[in-house]
């Protein structure tokens, strides 16, 4: 099992079943306007009606064809009786302690993921999912455990976004002002699934939230989370522009191997080959080297001089995340008196190293808690010992 090549053989539901209606949502504004030809919009009006649908859909929030009131009642009807706008539905909503929340969400198949929104001062960050379950099986990670079931459309993607609009109550209304302080104003790809393993829909689904006339959020504040999927790199640059986030861990390919074990796939100085060269806009814009402290694992202060060594030279920030615990997990938290010298030895060459606090615990919406726990197919616990090199 151990050296199992890692395949990535799942297939995306088509985003036009072949019968029914076709879901506006998600769709590019190429695509949107193929969609609109296809089912009778002149060739000349099609430019235009994409712009129109695409700012009630995306700025306003609207749901309803009967609401868009720059277009004919004739036309809202035929658009109604062609096309519907639909995003995931919530099954459940948790509320933490500190605000944090965590939601659900049931997608077509009957499958669902889980998408977490963490309340900042002056700010907030949407994590959201991109697969169900992941084909990876990082040791310390719980959706690791679950075995993949699909990836996510595009639709169901940016669906995530607007469902927490909703809930956040977070649609403009028309009038107001412009630069108010959003409550969802950064978005990490740091829920299920490896984004990357899902790279066309991950990158529509952004477009869509950075696209001007809609959700209108910044390159910078979307940042996509990968363990390490190197030929996507470049891709990620020049397609989506987004920041970028790696799930580093270790500082040995041995120990690597046994964390992310994609790193048997593309190892430590292959990644780092592959960040050297992923451009930036900004000097600011640098590269976020998360860290998951293990107790024993790789928390030594010779595991923090060899980070420092091996990232000489790239922009970036170190994020220590304290290992989040779930039920027949292989591994422990280190304490917090090992993760603060591991930080200040990274302080100290000169790196960021905030340590990541983790936030609704009590619902378990950590990094590296989700799972559905409907979804049946699991990994038996001997299964998660055996990958990470335990049993
Ligand atoms: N698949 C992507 C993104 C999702 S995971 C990736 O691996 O990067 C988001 C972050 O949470 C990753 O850095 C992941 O390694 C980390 N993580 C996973 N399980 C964790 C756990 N139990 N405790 C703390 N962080 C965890
Ligand atoms: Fe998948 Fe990321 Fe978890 Fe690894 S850490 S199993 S890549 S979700």
């Amino acid at each position: 099992m151990a050296d199992a090549p890692i395949t990535q053989d799942v297939l995306t539901i088509p985003r036009k079943l072949p019968e029914g209606p076709v879901n506006l949502v998600g769709l590019t504004r190429a695509a949107m306007r193929e969609a609109l030809i296809a089912h009778g919009t002149p060739e000349k009006q099609a430019k235009m009606r994409v712009g129109q649908i695409w700012q009630w859909i995306y700025q306003w929030g609207v749901r309803d064809f009967d609401v868009m009131t720059n277009l004919s009642k004739a036309y809202r009807a035929e658009l109604a009786e062609k096309f519907v706008i639909e995003i995931p539905e919530v099954v459940s909503k948790q509320v933490s302690e500190d605000g944090t929340r965590k939601w659900l969400v049931r997608i077509a198949g009957g499958h669902e993921v889980e998408v977490v929104y963490i309340p900042e001062e002056g700010r907030g960050t949407l994590c959201i999912s991109s697969q169900v379950g992941c084909t990876l099986t990082c040791s310390f990670c719980h959706t690791g455990t679950q075995k993949l079931v699909r990836n996510l459309t595009a639709g169901e993607i940016i669906g995530q976004v607007m469902m927490a609009r909703d809930d956040l109550e977070e649609w403009p209304v028309p009038g107001a002002p412009k630069d108010e302080t959003r409550l969802l104003s950064n978005i990490v790809l740091m829920g299920m699934g490896e984004p990357l393993y899902n790279f066309e829909n991950v990158r529509d689904a952004m477009k869509i939230a950075m696209d001007e006339e809609g959700i209108q959020l910044s390159r910078r504040r979307i940042t996509l989370s990968t363990s390490g999927v190197v030929p996507e790199i470049e891709r990620t640059a020049n397609e989506i522009g987004c920041q970028l986030a790696v799930s580093f861990h270790a500082t040995t390919d041995e120990v690597r191997d046994k964390l992310v074990p994609i790193n048997k796939r593309w190892n430590i100085e292959t990644l780092l080959e592959a960040l050297r060269a992923y451009p930036r806009g900004r000097n600011s814009e640098r590269i976020t080297f998360e860290y998951v402290m293990l107790h024993g694992v790789n928390d030594s202060d010779e595991d923090a001089h060899r980070l420092i060594k091996l990232i000489e030279g790239i922009p970036a920030k170190i994020n220590l995340i304290p290992f989040n615990e779930w039920p027949g997990a292989p591994y422990t938290r280190s304490s917090n008196n090992r993760i603060r010298a591991f930080a200040d030895i990274i302080y100290k060459a000169g790196y960021a190293s905030p340590i990541r606090k983790p936030r609704g615990e009590d619902i378990m919406a950590a990094c590296g808690q989700l799972k559905s726990a409907t979804e049946r197919a699991r990994k038996s616990r001997a299964q998660i010992a055996a990958d990470a090199g335990l049993g």
